[in-house]
């Protein structure tokens, strides 16, 4: 699906050179969950972001589906971003004088055609959220603000969805509650590739990637990966964190309590 090819990005020139990758070389398979980890400036924002196209590389050459994703030209890469992939950002970067609903459709706002707004509100439901539709997202915690945001990226069916440390900013709970919603799409056939420090919260992806100074230097497969409990996500969802424990994201039921 995705592919880098000895993938370089260096910012800058002189004492201001930057090597934030260096020589990338990285696949993403139809229905792969990937964790990205490393430390701090090892280079995992400029990797999702060369991988999104909002970045251009300096070096290599990205293939998504065969074609060369790094040659399009800043319309092509639009329309591509729009139809083929969804970005979830730290930051939930929801739009604060819309609505939720309004929020959620905006992707479909741009879209020259298929403006179907009952996709809008299946995705708002599948988030467990369609009883904020008219809410502001100024209303919400982070964690129903990150879920509208996910709505939102949903909407126009990604085959892959970028994820920048999607629970960054959330508590513990609602972290879960977000990786079981990405575990959940991955499970549906979706690529997830997620840059996270959590080294728990990267054990729900099936192979982590592991940066050190823009190279990759391991790549391993997650055998004993962590899966939230799997059940749609529902209107009690904002409720439910205290019903689950670290055993349950581990798998684990909790003792004599339901196991969701
Ligand atoms: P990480 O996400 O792992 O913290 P980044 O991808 O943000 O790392 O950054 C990798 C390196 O590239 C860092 O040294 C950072 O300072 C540098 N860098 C990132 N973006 C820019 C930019 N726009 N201009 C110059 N240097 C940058």
């Amino acid at each position: 699906m995705l592919e880098l090819k000895c993938v370089s990005r260096i910012y800058g020139e002189g004492d201001a050179r930057v090597v934030a990758l260096d020589r990338v070389s990285l696949k993403v398979e139809p229905g792969q969950f990937l964790s990205i980890m490393g430390p701090s400036g090892s280079g995992k924002s400029t990797l999702l972001n060369v991988m999104g196209g909002v970045d251009r590389i300096t070096g290599g050459e990205i293939l998504f589906d065969d074609q060369r994703f790094d040659l399009l030209s800043e319309e092509e890469l639009t329309t591509f971003r729009r139809n083929r992939l969804a970005y979830v950002f730290q930051q939930y970067h929801l739009v604060p004088s819309l609505t939720v609903i309004e929020n959620v459709a905006l992707p479909i706002v741009f879209r020259a055609a298929g403006r179907d707004i009952t996709r809008t509100w299946q995705m708002l439901e599948r988030v467990g959220l369609k009883h904020r539709a008219s809410h502001r997202p100024s209303e919400l915690s982070g964690g129903e603000q990150q879920r509208v945001a996910i709505a939102r990226a949903l909407v126009n069916n990604p085959a892959l969805i970028l994820a920048d440390e999607p629970t960054g900013n959330l508590d513990q709970a609602s972290g879960r509650q977000i990786m079981r919603l990405f575990t959940e799409l991955n499970d549906e056939g979706r690529a997830v590739v997620m840059v996270t420090h959590n080294l728990q919260l990267a054990q729900c992806a099936r192979e982590i990637v592991e940066l050190t100074d823009g190279r990759v230097v391991s790549r391993s497969k997650v055998f004993d990966r962590m899966l939230p409990p799997l059940r749609g996500v529902d209107n009690q969802m904002a409720d439910a964190p205290p019903g689950l424990s670290d055993d349950t994201i581990m798998g684990v039921p909790p003792q004599g309590g339901n196991h969701i």
